[in-house]
């Protein structure tokens, strides 16, 4: 084994991540006497939570009439029939007494007259099971939420005695030989000491893995690091394949411009100068659905009409508005444009192109938190010692398609419900598990061949061939071809992993050795999420194949799970929970009403 020094921390709980989803459990835990630990490798308020700033969806009826029903309905619909009913079901009730602690908490939401908080209309949020119009249900502060929630429950976990290890780096989740989680192995960046965290639960709160696309709006701290521990322990990966794009990010930068930029009259053209949405969407044009104009704007590129010196992008005309509109309406976007594109929008077009927004796939789990590692006789058994929360995991509650504002109460729904079975389970008086050290050294062992990586490839030059690999191949536009080049692609490039250079063999700030560590997390997404891309023959929720346009409920309303081994995956799959926790006498939905039915708004 590799020979390191390392400090051991004994905790009832150790949360992995400080976003919306690892503050909210590890709040919870802490309030309940669990001695907890929160790990982050980022400053808790840096998470990529921060940049959310639309709202989070809960059903208050504070602008008119609302029923969770509505929601759980909208919430179905919107997974295109791939959500798991009693995680639907659990969210959408669960919702108002989770934005309602928030509140009594302290997050400063945006108020109506008469002192209730504000509530503003999302795309697929509506009321009487889709057949009455749009409801104002995404509760706001201002257009910083997320920003307002994670300074909100950082300071509440403090004042339940948390600790916080903040910028430790966890590495690889420390298993016993029967498949129980023990812990973690992580490494302190600022000073390059190991530290080994010894638990009797671990929760994986490690967010999304946009960062394995070349395009991407979320941080560049969303390398699925969870997915990664997971993966690693040949734990099974669920419905990767499903991943939501936004059309207008910043090329390059990825940062998001608003879709009120097309709202207030841009539009965009390919290097012809055309406005080519007039084509697909005469009706329409520029502001058809946006899995429709990312659509559009990749079979533009793939056609050779991308713009720019690779011609691998778009662009959005907003020069030919009046400055005043500019200067009024989209001041953000204007600022957006100059810093991450380098451009005046009053005289020049914005360069964009479709940009991955957020993962519905992840590390399956229970509506309890708890992960899910399926087997022949029991396709809901869990791994014990081990949950996950947040983008990380996948519970099932956004399927094949998330809505907007349905992320932030996700974060705090589950969170909060990861704490409430913790604690049930976890007992404070019990001693702590005896490590395996066969795991232990396993984990050293590779974070040390890492370090020591003596190959060809410099980690960033894998990195962006990965990137561009999973853009081109793996994004909006699916086909057979396209499938199954960019699989054969992904392999080979995974394989590279084994022929890495590094060239920092520090310990203290090698961001070399971290992006390296990084890298080892983004690869096994990417390949979960090509494989079984191709493998999916039908079109659900952000799953659109060009070979399959229709939905096929009979062969393909299952979840896909994912085992990945190196450049090898292996995939099963694991039936869709179809019953809601409540029956209809209880007081629940009406079957009727969530049967299948074609998804159109
Ligand atoms: C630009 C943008 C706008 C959005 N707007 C909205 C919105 O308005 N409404 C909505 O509902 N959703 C929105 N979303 C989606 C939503 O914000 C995210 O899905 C959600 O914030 C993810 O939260 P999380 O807690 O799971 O992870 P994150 O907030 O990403 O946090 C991950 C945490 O894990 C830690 N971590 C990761 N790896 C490691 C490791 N190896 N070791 C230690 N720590 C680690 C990080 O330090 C961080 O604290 C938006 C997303 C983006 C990108």
């Amino acid at each position: 084994m590799a020979a390191y020094e390392y400090e051991t921390h004994d905790y009832d709980v150790v949360v992995v991540g400080a976003g919306g989803a690892g503050l909210r459990a590890t709040l919870g835990m802490a309030e309940q006497g669990l001695r907890t630990a929160c790990v982050t490798k980022v400053f808790p308020t840096r998470s990529h939570t921060v940049a959310a700033q639309g709202g989070i969806a809960a059903s208050l009826s504070n602008m008119g009439p609302d029923h969770w029903q509505w929601h759980m309905y909208d919430t179905i619909k919107g997974s295109d029939w791939l959500g798991d009913m009693d995680a639907m079901e659990y969210l959408a009730r669960e919702a108002p007494k989770a934005v309602y602690e928030l509140e009594h908490y302290g997050v400063p939401f945006s108020r109506n007259e008469n002192g209730t908080i504000y509530q503003r209309p999302f795309g697929g949020h509506t009321t009487e099971f889709g057949e009455g119009p749009p409801v104002q249900r995404t509760c706001a502060a201002a257009d910083r939420t997320g920003h307002a929630m994670l300074h909100t429950l950082y300071g509440q976990s403090l004042k339940h005695n948390a600790e916080f290890y903040i910028e430790y780096f966890a590495t690889d989740l420390i298993m016993s030989e029967d498949g129980k989680c023990q812990g973690i192995v992580a490494w302190k960046l600022d000073d390059g000491t190991m530290h080994v965290f010894n638990a009797k639960m671990v929760v994986l709160a490690t967010g999304g893995y946009g960062r394995a696309f070349f395009s991407a709006t979320s941080a560049h701290t969303c390398t699925g690091d969870g997915n990664g521990m997971v993966a690693r322990q040949g734990l099974p990966l669920q419905d990767m394949e499903f991943v939501q794009f936004h059309p207008t990010g910043v090329y390059g930068a990825g940062v998001l411009i608003t879709e009120g930029a097309r709202g207030e009259g841009g539009y965009l053209t390919n290097s012809e100068g055309e406005r080519f949405m007039e084509r697909y969407a005469p009706t329409y044009k520029d502001l058809a659905s946006r899995d429709v104009v990312s659509r559009c704007m990749t079979m533009e590129i793939r056609e050779g009409r991308g713009v720019g010196p690779e011609g691998d992008h778009i662009h959005l005309n907003l020069s030919h508005l009046p400055p005043e509109t500019l200067a009024l309406r989209l001041p953000g976007i204007t600022e957006s444009a100059k810093i991450f594109a380098g451009v005046d929008l009053t005289k020049e077009p914005i360069p964009v192109m479709p940009t991955v927004h957020y993962n519905m796939g992840g590390i399956p789990t229970n509506y309890m938190g708890e992960v899910l590692n399926p087997t022949k006789d029991n396709p809901d058994a869990i791994v014990p010692g081990l949950m996950a929360v947040g983008e990380a995991a996948s519970a099932s509650v956004h399927g094949a398609n998330r809505l907007g504002s349905n992320s932030l109460i996700d974060l705090v729904v589950f969170g909060r419900a990861a704490a409430i079975k913790a604690g049930e389970i976890v007992d404070p008086k019990e001693a702590n598990p005896t490590l395996n050290q066969a795991s232990l050294d396993a984990a050293f062992d590779r974070f040390d061949g890492l370090r020591h990586a003596n190959g060809n490839v410099p980690t960033a030059e894998l990195r962006l061939e990965m990137q561009k690999t999973m853009q081109a191949d793996a994004a909006v536009f699916r086909t057979d071809k396209t499938l199954a080049e960019g699989v054969v692609k992904m392999e080979a490039i995974a394989a590279k992993m084994d022929d890495l250079k590094v060239t920092d063999r520090s310990m203290v700030w090698n961001s070399d050795l971290m992006e390296t560590l990084e890298l080892s997390n983004l690869m096994p997404n990417a390949m979960a999420t090509i494989v079984g891309a191709e493998a999916r023959k039908e079109s659900r929720g952000a799953h659109a194949h060009e070979d399959y346009p229709d939905r096929d409920d009979k062969n393909w309303r299952k979840h896909s799970l994912a085992v990945v081994d190196g450049p090898k995956v292996t995939l099963d799959y694991r039936p869709v929970h179809i019953e809601p926790m409540t029956s209809k006498a209880d007081g629940g939905i009406d079957p009727k009403k969530i049967a299948p039915k074609k998804r159109v708004y």
